[in-house]
């Protein structure tokens, strides 16, 4: 094969190696953005159950208060009743006290149902506050998790940059600039094996002419469509048939 067409496949499982690990570097950004987003969206779901168990909470102390103001009123009415000197007096009386009697029993049944929303909001601000220690969790884990990553990434692109330092030198400048073009108008990918006669850069077929030629490796030879460097890997010599078992 010619030699820089060996070396140029090399660099080229570099570069594609490369590539993979800088767009996973690229990727943390918009992963650790979401995840602040659920964050915050736990907060704010926690902050509303807050005001909803605290709105409930005060929306019953003003029943009870009513219910005190009913209990103050049927006290005066008991007091009044000494007082009383007619049937009709104590009648009109009688009336009022059971007129309270109702009231304050329609202001406990009411202070009973936010009672019973209470326990139900109570259980939500518990539910919200959960969701976001797990949303708290999941966030810090992720960014722990980016951080051995990110330094494993950096280690392993720092690894790559070397050794494809030690590659380039062995192509010839126009040769290398060639490739260099290709790797970034191709998506990344200047060098591309010919697979049952096509280019498998862009899977076009090619010419007989230019498959014989790419079959010999003896030349830098590209696909007519999309332009990358084509190379030819034989098939491995075919396994000899297993003997009939008996
Ligand atoms: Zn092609």
């Amino acid at each position: 094969m010619l030699a820089a067409l060996s070396v140029l496949i090399e660099l080229q499982a570099l570069d594609t190696a490369l590539d993979a690990a800088r767009k996973r570097l690229a990727d943390f950004p918009a992963a650790e953005q979401l995840s602040s987003q659920q964050l915050a969206a736990a907060t704010a779901a926690l902050d509303a159950a807050k005001a909803a168990l605290n709105d409930s909470t005060a929306a019953r102390k003003l029943v009870e208060k009513d219910v005190a103001g009913v209990d103050a009123r049927l006290a005066r009415f008991e007091e009044h009743k000494a007082a009383v000197k007619t049937n009709e007096q104590f009648h009109a009386l009688q009336h009022e006290v059971e007129m309270g009697k109702q009231e304050k029993a329609a202001f406990e049944e009411r202070v009973l149902i936010l009672m019973m929303e209470a326990d139900t909001l109570a259980a939500a601000v518990k539910d919200a506050e959960k969701g976001l220690a797990a949303a708290k969790k999941a966030t810090d884990d992720l960014k722990a998790a980016h951080a051995t990553e990110r330094t494993a990434l950096e280690a392993e692109i720092a690894a790559l940059l070397a050794e494809r330092a030690t590659k380039t030198p062995a192509v010839d400048k126009p040769t290398l600039a060639k490739y260099e073009l290709l790797l970034k108008g191709r998506k990344g990918v200047a060098i591309a094996p010919m697979v049952n006669g096509g280019c498998t850069g862009c899977h076009m077929g090619l010419r007989p002419a230019v498959q014989a030629q790419v079959k010999r490796n003896d030349a830098l030879n590209t696909c007519e469509n999309c332009q990358r460097i084509l190379y030819y890997v034989p098939p491995p010599p075919a396994e000899p048939a297993p003997e009939a078992q008996q």
